[in-house]
Formats: C-alpha cells, sequence, structure tokens
C-alpha cells in the first residue's frame, strides 16, 4: 500500500504532518491479555492478520524542521520505510532536519535513523531520546543472561543510533526546546516517551506505542503486545495517560493509529477517539 497523502495539524506555532511509513500486518497472537479469535471478531478483520499503519510526524516551526520517529527504513520488509519519500513529497530534503526526537528504540520507530548501508539519512539533525531509553538498548552487552528476543533489536538500536552518537541528548522530563517536552511513559520499553507540544494553550501528545491497536486497547488498556518490556507497566501507563488526555483534551498524534491525528473522550466507562476535543470546545 503506499499512500502520500498526509494529514496536516497546527497547533499555536507549530505544525505536524503525519509521514505515512507503510503497514505492519502482524498474526494476531502479538496481542496479550486477548485471545486471537477474540481479537480479531472485535478488529474485524478479514485475514488472520492485523494491519497497523506506521506513522512518523514532521515538525515544522519557526525555520526549524524535526522529526517525531523515523520509521523502519529497510529493515521491516517493503511494505514499510515510506518516511523518506513522504518527507520529500512535502518539500523537506532530509538534509534540512534539524532535531530527530524519539520516542523509543523499537525498529519501526528508529530504525530509520539510517540507509541499507548503516549511513546516516539525516546527516544534520540532533537526537533526542529518553536516557532510561538509552540505558536499556545502547552499549549493552549481550550476554547469556540476555532475553533472546531482545537480541535483534539490541543489535539494530547499536546500528541505527551509531552515526547519532556525537549528537545524541539523553533526557529527562525536562523542556528540550520552547514547547517541546518528553514525557516518559514506561512499560512498553523503560525510556518510552511520548513528546508533548505546548503552544498557545493547547497540547499535542506524540503518544509513541503507547497504543497499537485502538479499538482493543481503548476498552481494554490491559491489551498489550508481545514487544512490552513490561507489560503491567505498559497497561498501568496505557490507563493512566489515557484519563490525562481525555481530561486535558490534548490532540494526539498516534504512530499507529487510522487517523493519526484524534482526540480521546471518556464516555460511559470507556474511551472513544474524535476528530474534534468535544462538541462544545470546537468554537471556542
Ligand atoms: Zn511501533
Amino acid at each position: 500500500m503506499t499512500r502520500t497523502t498526509a494529514l496536516r495539524e497546527r497547533i499555536g506555532s507549530f505544525e505536524i504532518t503525519a509521514l505515512f511509513d507503510g503497514v505492519i500486518a502482524s498474526p494476531f497472537d502479538i496481542l496479550t491479555g486477548i485471545e486471537p479469535s477474540d481479537a480479531r471478531s472485535i478488529v474485524g478483520s478479514p485475514t488472520d492478520r492485523i494491519s497497523m499503519p506506521a506513522y512518523a510526524f514532521l515538525l515544522t516551526f519557526g525555520d526549524k524542521r524535526a522529526l517525531i520517529d523515523t520509521g523502519a527504513s529497510n529493515t521491516m520488509g517493503p511494505r514499510l520505510g515510506q518516511v523518506v519519500d513522504s518527507l520529500r513529497a512535502h518539500g523537506v530534503n532530509p538534509a534540512e532536519v534539524d532535531y530527530i526526537f524519539l520516542t523509543h528504540l523499537h525498529p519501526d520507530h528508529s530504525n530509520g535513523l539510517v540507509d541499507a548501508d548503516g549511513d546516516p539519512l539525516y546527516p544534520n539533525a540532533d537526537v533526542f531520546l529518553h536516557k532510561d531509553e538509552a540505558e536499556f538498548w545502547l552499549d549493552r552487552e549481550i550476554t547469556r543472561d540476555t532475553p533472546q528476543r531482545l537480541h535483534k533489536n539490541i543489535r539494530a538500536t547499536e546500528r541505527a543510533t551509531a552515526p547519532y552518537r556525537t549528537r545524541m541528548h539523553l533526557v529527562t522530563d525536562e523542556e528540550v526546546l520552547p514547547g517541546i517536552a518528553p514525557l516518559l511513559c514506561a512499560g512498553h520499553t523503560p525510556g518510552h516517551c511520548a513528546w508533548l507540544l505546548r503552544s498557545e494553550e493547547s497540547t499535542l501528545i506524540s503518544w509513541g506505542d503507547l497504543v497499537h491497536a485502538a479499538a482493543l486497547q481503548l476498552p481494554r488498556p490491559d491489551v498489550g503486545v508481545i514487544y512490552d518490556v513490561d507489560p503491567t507497566a505498559a497497561a498501568r501507563t496505557r490507563a493512566v495517560m489515557f484519563q490525562r488526555i481525555a481530561q486535558q483534551r490534548m490532540m494526539i498524534a498516534g504512530a499507529h493509529l487510522d487517523t493519526p491525528f484524534a482526540y480521546l473522550r471518556a464516555e460511559d466507562g470507556d474511551y472513544r477517539l474524535y476528530s474534534r476535543p468535544s462538541v462544545d470546545s470546537v468554537n471556542h
């Protein structure tokens, strides 16, 4: 599938554009906390796979350009790796990207830092990453005690970040630029973070992998994926963040949402996604 139409939103002085990277099609048994057959019938999938779009985001503010995440590059098959083309389609050359804000070091988010040869795709970008994420994945020796399922990603993160190590900034919760701050949302990975944009009393949250399958996880925040490093923490974080995002009427930029920009509303103990924050605030 190719999808060159991107959606664009504005939060005060920030313009944010969704950059389509491709579609991840995974068997339903990557989901945890729910039977694959139940998940399939709720999603209404005609196949035995769950399809998840993958988006990165382009931010423009002043004369600066930034990315939130980078897609998968060539590492997850031919259906992914379209971020650079999406970026060019919006008239931005990768060399013009000044900053990259990473939500976490998983292949569909950070492998796109480099091309097939391991060369940096964004030669002039400074990279921002949560300190806990760097500590978990980077400079990690693989020993017999390292869980097997982590080996491939440990190697991938080393490769993707190698050309950027002198321009990598490890962050906690402080603002990194005016109006741009990380928010630790740990569980999926130890340093998984959302990125908050605040401008003119509006807030956008780019929530990374807080949600992989909205149809399943909005009603059941306890449903996770096998890639959650700490599934219990991931579920708790999801529930806490849903409440906060709905209460504060944040605009969401979701890496795996079908419609990448949305608002969350609590209704009768359930959460639903909407294109506007609420009926009564549309004209405010
Ligand atoms: Zn992801």
